[in-house]
């Protein structure tokens, strides 16, 4: 469905018929169900038009009529129309935690239906690969409906291609992911930064409707996943959000990277799992934190912060002393609508998230 550019910037009678399509289906997904009446109103498009549109979507299953008629603004009885959250499935695969392949069916209202693990242990390269072209087709094999698209979050940096440009674990680095995958299922593939899917995640399936979100995943490695209005932030070397190795204390340990003391050292997970319980501790990292985040709060006026870790870990003192050091190092003007918290997918945000990557793909939901 996603329109392709004209050279000229000029839209062709196509193109925006594929706009106001995308323009229907995000509004009856963000905000249904609603009668066509109110679509129009919504969209500014013509009644005639949403009503055209909404045949088509009804013809593809993307979205459904209810039964239920409900008085409409003319008086005359409305029926709501509704996303069908059950149109396609998505296989979707976390990557980042690398001892284990993590995969799910997903809905697309972002459920997991069906889910596998696949402990690899220290399988790399083809083998790994093997693998996970294992559980993809083990997956495909349990849908009961038609497969919208394969998504993965991995670790490392990823091009919007789905070429690993860097990839420190599996080594996979200049390995285009996306291209293998899809032409062993014949599916269309999408691969993106294992923090920058967990930002999508939250953006379009739990609910974050801010201008500008910033995801920070605390796993083997950390991350951030950025969406600015919108719109994932990549970078020129689509690095962005790395900050990982972002020095927090020079005369910390010596990190992976040769760097001493960089933020990972300090609030990876298997880092942050040797403060369990010591709140003096996770205070001290989590004012380590605040104080890597707030030029970036600065810079971005974010209105979001979400933490995708173990709430035991990071709620009370690492998350209050976060906030501390964030207020402290940036105007109030930044700080007073800010949002701070813990996703509510949990350990999911990942795979969620590598579900979201292919709604924002093929369904144009972001
Ligand atoms: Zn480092």
């Amino acid at each position: 469905m996603k329109p392709l550019p004209r050279p000229d910037g000029k839209a062709l009678p196509a193109d925006s018929r594929v706009h106001n399509l995308t323009l229907v289906l995000r509004k009856l997904f963000f905000d249904g169900p609603l009668s066509r009446a109110d679509l129009a109103t919504a969209t500014g498009l013509t009644r005639v038009t949403v009503s055209d549109l909404v045949a088509e979507l009804l013809s593809q299953n993307l979205v459904l009529e209810l039964s239920k008629r409900v008085k409409g603004r003319t008086g005359r009885p409305a029926t709501p129309v509704v996303f069908n959250p059950d149109a396609y499935s998505i296989v979707a695969l976390d990557l980042s935690d690398t001892r284990n392949i993590r995969g799910a069916l997903v809905n697309l209202s972002g459920q997991i239906v069906h889910r596998r693990v696949d402990d690899i242990d220290s399988v790399r390269g083809e083998n790994a690969l093997s693998r996970v072209n294992a559980m993809v087709a083990e997956l495909v094999g349990k849908a009961t409906q038609p497969i919208l698209g394969i998504g993965v979050g991995s670790p490392g940096i990823v091009d919007p291609y789905g070429n690993l440009l860097a990839e420190a674990y599996f080594g996979w680095t200049g390995v285009n992911l996306a291209d293998v995958i899809s032409k062993e299922h014949q599916l269309p593939c999408h691969v993106a930064n294992d923090a920058n899917v967990a930002a999508l995640a939250e953006t379009i399936f739990a609910g974050a409707r801010g201008q500008s979100l910033l995801t920070l995943v605390l796993a083997h490695g950390i991350g951030a996943g950025l969406v600015i209005d919108g719109s994932l932030v990549q970078g020129s070397g689509f690095a962005a959000g790395e900050i990982g190795h972002v020095v927090a204390d020079e005369s910390g340990a010596p990190c992976g990277c040769g760097r001493r003391g960089c933020l990972e050292t300090f609030i990876s997970l298997p880092a942050l799992e040797k403060l369990a319980g010591d709140s003096p501790s996770l205070a001290d990292v989590g004012w380590k934190t605040g104080c890597v985040l707030a030029p970036i709060v600065g810079a971005l006026n974010l209105d979001e912060i979400v933490l995708v870790a173990p709430p035991e870990l990071v709620l009370g003192s690492f998350l209050i002393s976060m906030k501390g050091a964030i207020t402290v190092h940036t105007l109030p003007s930044l700080t007073e609508k800010l949002d701070l918290r813990v996703s509510s997918l949990g350990q999911d945000a990942t795979l969620i998230g590598a579900a979201a990557l292919v709604s924002a793909e093929e369904l144009n939901l972001l």
